[in-house]
């Protein structure tokens, strides 16, 4: 089966949802398409409905809006690919039995959203050690306790986010490192605080709770080593140089160094990118109405660059609106003016944290020659360096050699590390290194997804 659109939007978080309501409002025909089983993305994620959990306010208003406009969604439903064909773009699918196989869309908009950016160091690979993501989902989505002892080790809001959530459920022991210095500087931001009232009581609450249980966060510290036998039983955690270190008895690891934009479908378009250590790494080159170098193919969201849901919002909205400028409709400018202006605040915003709470990139002098870096192709630090110093100097090299990013998560896991290790090791900066060409299928699916056969 193959289905023709006007535009189809892959991914259904606040940027794809936004993008599909704007979209149907300005009569373009719209499709949206999404892998998990109900519209929300990460931060709306919808719990099932036993746990009788309502959605928060945002997220309910879109929801209802979603409905209202009536928008075919696709769920379960895996975009594993994007080809060109006759000036339009050819999607692969792979999803239930009624969704069609393939969709020739004049326009896309790919709002995949991000994930999280995995820092190895000696015994990461130990169960109970998880991104803290993972266990905002567990406690937040789910009602599942990650563990009981819990240690979390990153940068930024979302770590104190998750700290909420675990001293809510009564996690017995929760401790807090966070590998950048306290942000002193933030005062000179404070002009961009402004209307941001509900995140910042959001951080309120989590630093008073964890005050109230004793536990401060703990600034330009970070988890040096995990040990255990079957499972995380203990953690070293100290400054980067390894001093100040002390091990502590926890089975729960959180790790939350920051988001890399999911760029596999907008490269695999050929779309032009560039790399932006503040936007989360490699993103998609956009001009103003969020189009990509590709004429038809949009990108919004943090699939585009870090910026948080309520950028990921307003993007959607413009790209929409691009879309509509791009087939020839008519678009009011006072609303494009409206989306642009919030578009301008909430991007302000987003730079603050992206600024305020950067990558640290020296957690790469914690790794050993027997680290793990690919855990999926059990490919260690050595046998990268060694590949290196025997003349490996491309990403792509480096790649098919040791098969580091070759296995079932195709580099989502190491690929940020795999470059940061080639950058330093033979002094290319980052932003010069080319990046292995992107192949389908972008995410896992069963061979017989690929099957071409026409059903219809
Ligand atoms: C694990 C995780 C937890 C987070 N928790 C919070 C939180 O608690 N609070 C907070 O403020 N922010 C949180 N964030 C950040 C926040 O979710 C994002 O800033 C925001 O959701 C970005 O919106 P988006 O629409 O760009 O992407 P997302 O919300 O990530 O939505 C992208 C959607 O695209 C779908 N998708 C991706 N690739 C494909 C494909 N190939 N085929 C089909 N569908 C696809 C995904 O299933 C997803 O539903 C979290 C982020 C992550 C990654």
């Amino acid at each position: 089966m193959s289905k023709v659109t006007e535009l189809a939007i892959v991914g259904a978080g606040p940027a794809g949802m936004a993008a599909a309501i704007e979209a149907q409002q300005m009569g373009i025909e719209t499709l949206l398409i999404d892998s998990a089983s109900a519209p929300g993305g990460q931060v709306y994620r919808q719990t099932p409905p036993e746990f009788g959990d309502s959605p928060q306010p945002a997220a309910r208003k879109m929801f209802d809006q979603l409905t209202h406009v009536n928008i075919p969604i696709y769920r379960d439903t895996i975009v594993w690919g994007i080809f060109p064909e006759d000036n339009k773009h050819l999607l692969g699918l792979y999803g239930p039995d009624e969704v069609p196989r393939r969709i020739l869309a004049k326009t896309v908009i790919l709002a995949p959203g991000a994930y999280e950016r995995p820092t190895p160091f000696p015994g990461w690979t130990l169960p109970g050690v998880m991104t803290v993501g993972a266990a905002l989902i567990l406690v937040k989505h789910q009602h599942i306790l990650p563990g009981r002892r819990i240690l979390i080790s990153g940068t930024g809001p979302l770590s104190w986010l998750l700290a909420l959530k675990l001293i809510e459920a009564g996690v017995e022991m929760v401790k807090v490192l966070d590998a950048n210095p306290f942000p002193w500087q933030g005062w000179r931001y404070l002009p961009r605080f402004w209307g941001q009232g509900e995140r910042l009581k959001e951080g309120l609450d989590a630093i008073l709770a964890m005050w109230r249980t004793g536990q401060m966060v703990r600034w330009g510290q970070m988890v040096l080593s995990a040990q255990g036998k079957d499972q995380v039983e203990s953690a070293t955690f100290g400054r980067m140089d390894g001093s100040n270190s002390q091990t502590i008895p926890v089975d729960t690891i959180c790790l939350g160094y920051g988001f890399v934009p999911a760029v596999q479908l907008s490269r695999q378009a050929g779309c032009e990118h560039f790399y932006d250590e503040t936007s989360g790494g490699w993103i998609p080159v956009r001009d103003g109405w969020l189009g990509s170098t590709v004429p038809g193919i949009f990108t919004a969201g943090d699939g585009a660059g870090i910026g948080g849901k309520d950028t990921a919002l307003c993007e959607g909205q413009l790209a929409a609106l691009g879309v509509a400028r791009f087939l020839g409709k008519n678009i009011p400018p006072k609303r494009v003016a409206l989306v642009q202006r919030n578009l301008q605040r909430q991007k302000q915003f987003a730079e603050v944290l992206n600024t305020l709470f950067p990558f640290p990139i020296q957690t790469l002098d914690l790794l050993s020659d027997q680290t793990y870096i690919c855990r999926c192709e059990g490919v260690r630090l050595a046998d990268i360096r060694k590949m290196i110093s025997e003349g490996a100097t491309t990403l792509g090299i480096l790649r098919k050699l040791t098969r580091a990013g070759m296995g079932r998560c195709q580099g989502r896991f190491c690929g940020h590390t795999l470059a940061a290790i080639l950058s330093q090791e033979t002094g290319q900066p980052l932003d010069q290194l080319t990046l292995p060409t992107p192949r389908p299928p972008v995410m896992p699916i069963p061979l017989h997804g690929l099957d071409d056969h026409e059903e219809d």
